[in-house]
């Protein structure tokens, strides 16, 4: 007795009722009473296998638990994040005469002016594998200036990705391509 995928209501499907792509009739490997049953399964599916592929992105990359909690412990992540950056990735980016602006105050909103290809840049380390970025870019396009948004694990400061902010950016991701390499070459 053949049941529908989605509701598991019993359904009664004639053998010519097949997969008309199938040249060899193989049957459907799931059926559904409807369209509207096919497309909740879908979106189920679909649900299922992004809170997966956040999950796994999450174990790679790391994350704060009590970022929602405590505020200020997110910020002293966040603070260990830029002086990595500022003492050890940017330099061995080739970045120089880096200005640590966040140091200063919490008032800026971009961390590091410094030096890139003989150009003064703007430099933002986030510990987000994606960071909301408008009011940065907005600055950027201001001061004619290019923005760098560099990802720091907070997990794993070992892991980061560099990548340059286009002006019209609202939001800058790390790749998933990334994320899946790091994991294969297991930083
Ligand atoms: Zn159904």
């Amino acid at each position: 007795m053949l049941r529908c995928y989605d509701c598991h209501k019993q359904m009664h499907k004639k053998p010519s009722d097949r997969n008309p792509r199938s040249r060899n009739g193989r049957p459907w490997k799931h059926v559904f009473c409807n369209r509207i049953c096919y497309a909740t399964w879908r979106a189920k599916r679909h649900r299922k296998f992004k809170r997966d592929r956040h999950h796994f992105f999450r174990q790679i990359w790391g994350t704060t638990p009590l970022r929602r909690a405590h505020p200020k412990n997110a910020r002293a992540v966040g603070r260990r994040a830029e002086i990595q950056a500022r003492n050890l990735i940017l330099p061995a980016l080739g970045f120089t005469e880096i200005d640590d602006l966040s140091a200063m105050s919490n008032q800026f909103f971009i961390d590091f002016v410094a030096t890139f290809r003989g150009k003064r840049v703007l430099v933002d380390a986030t510990i987000k594998m994606t960071a909301h970025v408008p009011e940065k870019t907005a600055l950027a396009k201001a001061l004619q200036m290019p923005l760098f948004i560099l990802h720091v694990s907070p997990k794993n400061p070992a892991l980061y990705f560099l990548q340059r902010a286009a002006w019209d950016r609202r939001t800058m991701k790390v790749p998933s391509a990334f994320i899946r390499k790091a994991e294969n070459q297991a930083i």
